[in-house]
């Protein structure tokens, strides 16, 4: 399964709720985030994500989506790992969020970029040993 990632365009002006009032905000056109139903404590808890993509894997209880990425941005104050205020980042988690603890790595555009290079590297091999498994049952499969 796989989304795709929402277009570079002109922020909008939104309400986010903080601290029980509306308090206006910029936000990225690629945000994905409905800011008034995301009551808030603090306005460095104010981000915007973007819309996930993911691919599906096969399992013995269904399809699992894993490697999970997004584009994340925290304008007003540090997120969990201490990426500077104002950083779009993407995330990048191993499964899938919404069925594990949530936890993600927020990359740059280098490392994200330096880990698409490995994956691509992965499927190559992936395909050869799909080859070598067909080849084993002797065409089938
Ligand atoms: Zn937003």
């Amino acid at each position: 399964m796989s989304t795709t990632v929402g277009d570079a365009g002109a922020p909008r002006r939104v309400i986010a709720i903080v601290d029980d009032s509306p308090v206006e905000i910029e936000c990225p056109a690629w945000c994905v985030i409905d800011h008034e139903s995301d009551s808030l404590v603090d306005l460095a808890d104010v981000h915007h994500n973007g819309p996930e993509i993911s691919v599906s894997i096969p399992t013995g209880t269904g399809p699992r989506r894993v490697l999970t990425a997004w584009m994340s941005a925290w304008p007003y104050g540090l997120d969990l790992d201490g990426t500077a205020a104002g950083m779009t980042t993407a995330g990048l988690a191993v499964d899938d969020p919404a069925a594990s603890t949530g936890e993600c790595e927020n990359l740059s555009a280098a490392q994200l970029t330096a880990f698409a290079d490995q994956l691509s590297a992965h499927v190559d091999q992936l395909r050869r040993l799909a080859e070598q498994l067909s080849a084993a049952n002797g065409g089938a499969w």
